[in-house]
């Protein structure tokens, strides 16, 4: 199995209509008459939220077929990911699909297969199999690492920032040295519509300080 970010994909013009008559192939397997539209959504999402990671495949020119397999992480425990496995014919028809998890039997009807077919569909429409390597490299990357949340008081104690013993106090001789009546606050009054610079103007000035 190659990656799909190594080597280019074939599957041109792989589109939802693909999606919904895979959706008939499980019905048929099944016996059954299922609406799988909105398995198909929640696919999408796991393929925009980059749920959907690691795309391999391997094209046979014998059956005409790719074989498709991507690890797609489960929604609840992000470290815990499931083998989703796909057949799809040159011509873009999904043979079979089937997943590790439990809705996963065999042809697979679970929103882990859906999440890995909606990659292909996405990559198939923005012709990525033609596209240079970093762009590719870019679609496919993982999501950034959510950044762990961190406690108020590791990230404001003053022992860890060594501000213990700053001085607050106010030299009145520094200040006596600047130009009487140098603005020290700014403070906007105006219809923020209509503000300029002009209509700026100090509340607070320097004392005199004689
Ligand atoms: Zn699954």
């Amino acid at each position: 199995m190659e990656s799909i970010v190594r080597k280019p994909l074939l599957l041109v013009n792989f589109t939802f209509v693909n999606l919904l008559e895979y959706c008939d192939v499980i019905n048929a397997a099944h016996a059954c008459e299922n609406d799988y539209r909105h398995v198909i959504i929640k696919g999408q999402t796991l393929f925009k939220e980059h749920f959907v990671t690691d795309i391999r495949f391997k094209s046979d020119e014998e059956t005409r077929c790719h074989y498709v397999q991507a690890r797609v992480k489960a929604e609840m425990k992000k470290r815990s990911a499931y083998n989703v496995t796909g057949v799809i014919s040159y011509n873009g028809k999904v043979i079979e699909g089937e997943c590790q998890c439990a809705g996963g039997c065999k042809p697979a009807c679970c929103k882990h297969l859906f999440g890995l077919l909606s990659a292909l569909e996405d990559y198939s429409r923005k012709e990525m199999y033609a596209a240079p390597t970093d762009k590719i490299q870019t679609w496919h990357q993982p999501a950034p690492k959510p950044i762990s949340p961190q406690k108020t008081k590791d990230s404001f104690s003053c022992d860890k920032t060594g501000l213990t013993n700053f001085d607050t106090s106010v030299s009145m001789s520094a200040l006596a040295a600047l130009p009487q009546n140098t603005p020290i606050f700014s403070v906007v009054q105006a219809d923020p519509e209509k503000l300029t610079s002009d209509i700026i103007f100090y509340e607070r000035t320097i004392p005199f300080v004689g």
